[in-house]
């Protein structure tokens, strides 16, 4: 997280018939089609492409359609066939699953939702009931990136870690299983994937000191399979698989009193014919690589590719993108398999632009890195050796001794917005990011070699003063701008390794993609605009103002003859409540107001209306504070409310913007923050790692903040 605040179509005839012979209207209102989903129809998937039936639709995960009704020609006749109202305020990003004419997806706390995919007419929704207080573990907003389906059973997880199975055409539950141990600060947020029968789920909590790991259960009972955790504990423990053992020489000090990290908390893929299972692993925890393992090591399995025999969960093989991780440069990004023309051959490839800001292509067989080149303008390694497979860091890569400005910051040259690759323009499309970093050593470590501070609450090991007093020292320095955080879509060529094309985009945090064989490519935007671009030359041909910002991946069907492109309406994510420039982003001036949007040729539904918000902040009361006060609140909330509230008290207006907290809340504010009288709404307890004065301090740290923004806001007007 880096809290900144300024900031051909021709298509086989026979999938025309197919899809016209669609039983999909019938079967929508039962959920009937879900069924018969398992793994020999995802495998064929191709032979039914006005179904979405896996999470990237296909194993390979490309995120490509090849319906061709709606296409180049004719997109500009795109509108609205319906909208569903979620009924939230915080960030969707599932990706729907569809299936003959039902559509199933998720949104804030876990809620899933069976919609008629024609229509957007309910059919069911189930609410797993995530306690809310459960939302302080979670760095990223409260989010949930879709479900599997599997055999008549939706298989979703929730916030709190549990893994549940829904019967598709009721939405009653079958089964329920705990996948953590509750006394440790998980979250999940990631969709299951469902291969050969096993539905695998990892999860997340990389900032707040866990250990990673991902698990296969059996779809029908819910009975644990196997587990691979993909750091070592204790080695006194003994290891739980060998993979282990190899991985612990890697690492060195008392890493597991930290948890070490490597949360699996997005991507995968499945190669069928390899029958090989790929996942991609998070940061170290803490991020700080001089705290979490003292003694150096490249700290496996962090920021790896791992490939895996999906029946044992054994490891294959494994390609670490960043050793020795120290920015929370995950590689849980979008893992996409493909067939690409290399060096005179067609070779097996797995791509993937984690957040690093290298593209990799490896090949998917051997794990034989082929190529690894930036995307953006990476700053904390100069290239990757293709010999050693291995980054070559620059000097600004280390900040054990001083604070480092470096891109990309945490959030990455790339999130978990998921890209594209469209076979027929043989391009990767990518939600590419260029937000700089702010990385302060820990004063206590660089002071003692040690770093005390285990409160299993977001803790990267840095420095939050210095990282407050950072951001004010660049501000007075670049007169009162902060370099922008940028965002772009970047069409990458992974054979001939660079960009094609890309378009900056006013927000830096934007949605996830989807390509056609109708030679299109669909964007949403974080500052309310959902696009149609030509894939092959990115020319935009069509777009329409949502009002509402958008993060999640388009995903398109047919149903009766006509195909839908559908997409989730929600800002947040984590550069949705913390990061980036709130000008850019809707959110904070409309209500984010999620919705489902489904768009159709000639389609007459109108775009649902979003209130407005007051963007001035109001007067907040008087405090008496001492400056020592107000500087102990700022580290407080540095430390404690900044990673959703944002950066010096400006969020993307996702959670609340405490600057324009009104009278009536700031007479509350202990009771709040210290009692947790709100936690019901996501506001959590935090008594535990506060004091009443910290809460006092941070109260008066909140009106100075607001002071100052009032004060500069009138000198503006004058
Ligand atoms: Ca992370």
């Amino acid at each position: 997280m880096n809290p900144n605040p300024t900031r051909h179509r021709l298509l086989a005839a026979s999938f025309v018939v197919l899809s016209m012979c669609s039983t999909g209207s019938v079967l929508a209102r039962s959920g009937g089609g879900a069924a018969t989903v398992d793994g020999a129809r995802i495998i064929a998937a191709d032979s039914e492409p006005q179904n979405w039936l896996a999470h990237g639709r296909t194993y390979g995960e490309q995120r490509y359609s090849p319906l061709t009704r709606i296409n180049e020609g004719n997109v500009e006749k795109l509108g609205l066939a319906w909208s569903y109202a979620t009924g939230t305020t915080r960030g969707l990003q599932a990706s729907p699953i569809v299936v003959d004419g039902t559509m199933y997806t998720t949104g804030v706390w876990s809620v899933v939702w069976a919609l008629d995919a024609k229509t957007g007419k309910e059919l069911w929704k189930y609410d797993p009931e995530v306690p809310r207080a459960w939302g302080r573990y979670a760095c990223c907003d409260a989010v949930n990136r879709g479900v599997a389906v599997w055999k008549g059973v939706v298989y979703f997880a929730t916030l709190d870690g549990r893994l549940v199975a829904l019967d598709a055409k009721t939405g009653k539950k079958r089964w329920e299983v705990n996948t953590i141990d509750r006394s440790k600060p998980y979250t999940i947020t990631g969709a299951p994937r469902v291969v050969k029968g096993k539905v695998l789920v990892g999860n997340g909590g990389g900032e707040y000191g866990v250990r990673g790991y991902f698990s296969a259960y059996d779809a029908e009972s819910g009975k644990l399979a196997w587990r691979f955790y993909t750091v070592p504990g204790n080695p006194k423990d003994g290891f739980e698989h060998p993979e282990l053992e190899r991985a612990a020489k890697t690492w060195s000090g008392e890493w597991w009193v930290g948890g070490g990290g490597g949360t699996v908390w997005d991507s995968m893929a499945y190669d069928p014919e390899l029958d090989t299972l790929y996942v991609g692993t998070g940061n170290g925890s803490p991020w700080a690589r001089n705290v979490r393992s003292p003694g150096g090591g490249d700290n496996l399995y962090l920021s790896s590719i791992l490939a895996l025999d999906p029946d044992t969960g054994r490891l294959k093989w494994h390609y670490q993108t960043t050793p020795a991780d120290n920015w929370d440069y995950t590689a849980t990004q979008h893992i996409i398999l493909a067939e690409l023309p290399i060096g005179g051959k067609t070779r097996k490839v797995l791509m993937q632009a984690p957040k690093n800001g290298f593209f990799y292509v490896l090949d998917r067989e051997t794990g034989e890195l082929l190529s690894a080149d930036k995307y953006i303008p990476a700053t904390w390694a100069s290239h990757v050796d293709l010999k050693t497979g291995r980054p070559v860091e620059t000097p600004d890569a280390d900040y054990s001794k001083e604070t480092k400005l470096i891109i990309p910051a945490a959030f990455g040259g790339h999130n978990w917005h998921p890209m594209a690759f469209n076979p027929k323009t043989g391009l990767v499309y990518i939600p590419a990011m260029q937000p700089m970093g702010i990385y302060p050593p820990s004063e206590e470590f660089k002071k003692t070699g040690q770093y005390t501070r285990r409160d299993m609450f977001w803790n990267p090991g840095i420095d939050w003063n210095t990282y407050t007093d950072t951001i004010y020292s660049l501000l007075a320095q670049l007169g009162g701008e902060l370099p922008k955080d940028r965002g772009y879509l970047k069409a990458w060529d992974p054979v001939q390794k660079k960009t094609v094309w890309e378009i900056e985009h006013p927000a830096f945090w934007n949605g996830g993609l989807l390509t056609t064989a109708g030679n299109l490519l669909f964007q949403g935007t974080g500052d309310g605009r959902f696009v149609a671009y030509a894939a092959d030359s990115g020319k935009t041909l069509w777009a329409v103002p949502t009002m509402i910002g958008i993060i999640a991946p388009p995903v398109t069907y047919e149903v009766d003859g006509e195909q839908y492109v559908a997409v989730m309406a929600g800002y947040g994510g984590a550069g949705g409540v913390t990061g980036g420039d709130a000008r850019t982003m809707i959110s904070a001036r409309y209500l984010n107001d999620g919705h489902v949007l489904a768009f159709k040729l000639g389609g007459t539904a109108a775009m649902p209306r979003i209130a407005g918000k007051n963007a001035s902040i109001p007067e907040p009361p008087k405090s008496a504070a001492t400056a020592a006060q107000v500087e102990n609140g700022k580290y407080k909330y540095g430390s404690t409310c900044m990673v959703c509230h944002g950066a010096l008290v400006v969020s993307g207006g996702v959670v609340p913007d405490l600057r324009m907290l009104p009278a009536e809340k700031h007479a509350l504010f202990k009771e709040i923050v210290y009692d947790g009288v709100i936690h019901g709404a996501g506001m959590p307890r935090l008594g535990d790692l506060l004091t009443e004065q910290d809460v006092r301090d941070i109260q008066a740290y909140v009106i100075s903040r607001a002071n100052e923004d009032r004060a500069a806001a009138a000198a503006a007007r004058n």
